[in-house]
């Protein structure tokens, strides 16, 4: 797969990440699990969440639709999790542990996808990611509003070498 919506210039910062993507391919790191991914809005949906558990995994996901991933090698080492109102399903590699995607309980026709298993993209080329309530979560409000997002995490860029 070409990186075209990325690169570097030998001197520069990092040109502004292309959030447009579609469509991309993605595993965990020991690559027992590969899986192709179809974004619903490409890197917009980037985020973080408060609740208890993405709290202590820290990652960022990103949603795709349930028809959304396709398995290519490894579904079977999935390992899955899941806690409180069982609604949300953790889905993780049983061999190195990396969180790979999640059937989302705020909306359960999505999968959230760990931002840092798509190919060549990281947490760090984001400047800002948004962080949404997950301890209110919108499931919990009794009039049905919509997520609140409680911050920005930002990243600084150590432009000296
Ligand atoms: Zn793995």
């Amino acid at each position: 797969m070409r990186h075209w919506y990325r690169w570097r210039i030998e001197g520069m910062n990092l040109l502004p990440l292309n959030k447009d993507i579609s469509q991309i391919s993605a595993s965990c790191h020991c690559k027992s699990i590969r899986f192709h991914v179809t974004l619903t809005d490409g890197l917009h949906t980037a985020r973080r969440c408060t609740c208890s558990y993405c709290s202590m995994r820290g990652a960022i996901a990103v949603s795709a639709n349930l028809d959304g991933i396709k398995f290519i090698e490894g579904e079977e080492s999935l390992s899955l999790y899941q806690f409180n109102t069982m609604s949300a399903k953790h889905y993780f590699c049983s061999k190195c542990g990396i969180y790979t995607h999640h059937q989302r309980r705020s909306n359960p026709n999505q999968y959230g996808v760990n931002l840092a298993c798509l190919e060549g993209i990281s947490p760090f080329d984001f400047d800002e990611v948004p962080v949404y309530d997950g301890i209110r979560h919108p499931a919990d409000k009794e009039n049905g509003a919509g997520p609140h997002i409680t911050g920005i995490l930002k990243y600084m860029r150590n432009n000296k070498r």
